[in-house]
């Protein structure tokens, strides 16, 4: 068995500086200490990227950058080593590109720098190499704090705690402990074929993504979506309800639709499982031709959005999509 280790950046392995944290730390010596004496002694190779970043400053071609890694270093499981900030976004996007790959991908960060004390780095990164070398993993799934999380389903819930992730519409993979529990999640697995046969590459695309407040005018919206952007995610309230009673709101939605940019109606619950049209408030978006986001976290739908129109997909054709899972992410 062999275990490849991506460090890609994020708080694990940054150290201070006079305006704050910043890559630097020395890993590979630490990750050589953390594995002295285990199993994974020997079994475990890390390599960084070029470009260590702070996961706020991820793009889609980060996201291909990991893509191309993993595709470099052959192994039989992978952990990828990222920030926190948008590593649930990371997760979704790995998972659209592997569908079909048989190895593996846990990925992990942590909350305080693997040289702070109390940190909790050597942990999470135990448990994703623990996790990574199972045999039971499968696809892209996130190890943080005791819990295996299915990648595409994470939200990142704390800025602090250890438990910092969570995947609020499906149980954990497995709860880490003596021994490990793992559950039966739906993963794609080996067998899995992905529909999109020669993947483009992540680009970037003018996503837009819309919060809603009560008293939002349609001024407000229209001004949000100024320039048009390739695709619309509102997160609505509830179950996917808008301010239908605001004059010319549900308006702003349909013409872009009508102009062929997908509207994705997203929840802002943490747990939410979208259904247009359990209320009129909801109804009318439907009408107006706007897709449900079902029980996708915002995370799992941006990166979906932005895996599609990578692809070249369009209007219909992505809002189709949409509705049907690419990597168990719905
Ligand atoms: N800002 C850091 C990052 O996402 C936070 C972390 O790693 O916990 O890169």
């Amino acid at each position: 068995m062999r275990i490849q280790v991506i460090y890609t950046g994020g708080t694990i392995g940054m150290v201070s500086s006079p305006n704050g944290l910043v890559p630097g730390a020395d890993l590979e010596g630490w990750l050589k200490n953390l594995l002295a004496g285990t199993d994974l002694e020997g079994v475990v190779r890390l390599t960084e990227l070029d470009k260590l970043i702070d996961s706020s400053n991820a793009t889609p071609d980060d996201w291909e950058a990991i893509l191309t890694a993993l595709d470099t270093y052959r192994a039989d499981a992978y952990v990828v080593l990222h920030g926190t900030d948008t590593m649930s976004y990371t997760a979704a996007a790995l998972s659209y590109a592997r569908v079909g790959k048989s190895e593996p991908v846990v990925i992990t960060g942590s909350q305080l720098p693997l040289g702070a004390p109390g940190s909790d780095a050597g942990k999470n990164v135990m448990g994703a190499l623990t996790a990574a070398s199972s045999g039971k993993a499968q696809g892209v799934s996130l190890y943080f704090g005791d819990h295996l999380l299915a990648g595409n389903r994470t939200t990142k819930i704390s800025s602090w705690g250890f438990e910092g992730f969570s995947s609020p519409t499906v149980p954990p993979l497995a709860i880490a402990g003596g021994p490990w529990h793992w559950n039966k999640t739906e993963m794609p697995g080996r067998e899995a074929k992905s529909p999109f046969k020669n993947r483009a590459a992540y680009k970037r695309h003018d996503v837009a993504v819309i919060d809603l407040v009560p008293g939002i005018t349609a001024e407000r919206l229209s001004a949000l979506v100024t320039p048009r952007p390739e695709a619309v995610i509102v997160r609505a309230f509830g179950v996917g309800n808008a301010p239908s009673d605001e004059p010319g709101f549900v308006e702003v939605l349909g013409e872009l639709v009508r102009a062929g940019v997908p509207v994705v109606i997203a929840s802002q619950c943490v747990q939410a499982e979208v259904v247009l049209g359990a209320y009129e408030t909801g109804d009318v978006l439907a009408a107006a031709g706007c897709v449900g986001a079902a029980d996708m976290t915002l995370e799992a739908t941006y990166a979906k959005l932005v895996f599609l129109l990578s692809q070249g997909l369009t209007g219909r054709q992505i809002a189709e999509w949409m509705r049907k899972p690419i990597a168990s992410e719905l």
